[in-house]
């Protein structure tokens, strides 16, 4: 049983899928409610192939050793139950913000300095504005360039020299379902842009892109240098 639909709970489930029987369980009435209307269609698709029963607009009301109980009233025997519900910053934020945003994440300005206190944050914990109308999301590819930015506005801070504005790429999300491959999206819309085996492909350089290299002194700092994760060349 995986409790949540959201994008941690479609990937554990899909990953489960062939081990077993997996049950999909989510208060909403569909899956990826965060995700959008734009990859709902592809996702359902996936989740049909996978042969993953899906259990909406119910909530998890107990777990035992070998069951789960949903709200619906049924008891489901379960080897395991997998909870992927509920994202949050970590609770040291509320010592250094008392005007947290809904995720627990503190409210930074453009050059990543907290608007209450004089601090730099980054990656989960930081609510830094991407754009017009939109804060990072609590992603990798929002929380690599975000530590390059705040790392360097801090010293650039100390040092009195001029401090840079957050500048986020271009936003895309791809999402590992398995062996029914993969869905990768361009835009806060989440326009699909690939599935399947392609959408596969591209989920896995993006996974190769995100280490950085650590016993190479000059690749570092070329690494370091640079304000983006390099996402696969895609059109839109
Ligand atoms: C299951 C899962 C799947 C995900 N998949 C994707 C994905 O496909 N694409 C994507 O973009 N994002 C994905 N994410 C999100 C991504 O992993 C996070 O956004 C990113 O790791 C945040 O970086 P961070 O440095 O803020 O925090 P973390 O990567 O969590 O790093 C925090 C570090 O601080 C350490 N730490 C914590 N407290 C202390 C302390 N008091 N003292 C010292 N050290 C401490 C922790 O041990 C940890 O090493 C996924 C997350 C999860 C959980």
């Amino acid at each position: 049983v995986v409790v949540g639909a959201g994008f941690t709970g479609l990937e554990a489930a899909a990953a489960l899928a062939g081990r077993g029987k997996v049950v999909l369980v989510d208060r909403s009435e569909v899956v990826g409610h965060q995700l959008g209307t734009g990859p709902r269609q592809a996702i359902e698709a996936a989740l049909d192939r996978l042969g993953i029963e899906r259990r909406l607009g119910t909530t998890v009301t107990g777990v035992g050793d070998d069951w789960a109980a949903l709200s619906d009233g049924t008891k489901i025997p379960a080897d395991a139950v997998v909870w992927s519900a509920g994202q949050r910053a970590s609770a040291l934020t509320a010592q250094i913000s008392d005007g947290l945003d809904t995720l627990d994440r503190i409210p930074l300005d453009r050059r990543l300095r907290s608007v209450h206190a004089e601090i730099f944050v980054a990656g989960d914990a930081a609510a830094a504005p991407a754009d017009a109308g939109h804060t990072v999301m609590q992603a990798c590819q929002h929380a690599t360039p975000l530590g390059k930015v705040a790392g360097y506005n801090a010293m650039a801070d100390l040092l009195r020299i001029p401090l840079r504005n957050f500048t986020p790429g271009p936003y895309v999300t791809c999402l590992d379902l398995g062996a029914a491959g993969g869905i990768f999206m361009r835009g806060w819309e989440r326009r699909v842009l690939a599935v399947g085996e392609h959408g596969a492909e591209i989920k896995r350089k993006i996974m190769a892109s995100l280490h950085p290299p650590v016993d190479n002194a000059e690749l570092i700092l070329a690494a370091a240098d640079k304000v983006h994760i390099d996402m696969p060349c895609f059109p839109c």
